[in-house]
């Protein structure tokens, strides 16, 4: 069998560990009842929907769009998020012997 195992996008990576940075974004649609707020994360693209009762804002419903591949990975623990991240972390920051970044 082919190895199919795709490495996690590190907005991903990032999501999975730290959570997902939410920015309002425009609804695409109107809903049966209640009302929309959408948000998107600046991060990895994901966008959330929750449905509010707008006099008392109690959430009514919530829904996730998630971006292609983002949920096709062999990771699935929050430690192995992390250390995935420390990965690539300390890939992206980790000065070189010389000081500067690689
Ligand atoms: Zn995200």
């Amino acid at each position: 069998m082919a190895d199919t195992y795709t490495p996690p996008l590190p907005s991903f990576v990032r999501c999975r560990t730290l959570g997902h940075a939410w920015d309002t974004a425009t609804p695409t649609r109107k809903p049966l009842f209640g009302v929309l707020m959408a948000l998107q994360c600046v991060s990895c693209g994901m966008i959330r929907e929750d449905i509010l009762q707008p006099d008392t804002g109690e959430l009514l419903g919530r829904a996730y769009h998630k971006p292609l591949g983002y949920k096709d990975v062999g990771i699935h623990s929050r430690a192995e998020w992390r250390v995935t991240f420390i990965g690539l972390a300390t890939t992206e920051t980790a000065p070189s012997e010389n000081g500067k970044k690689k």
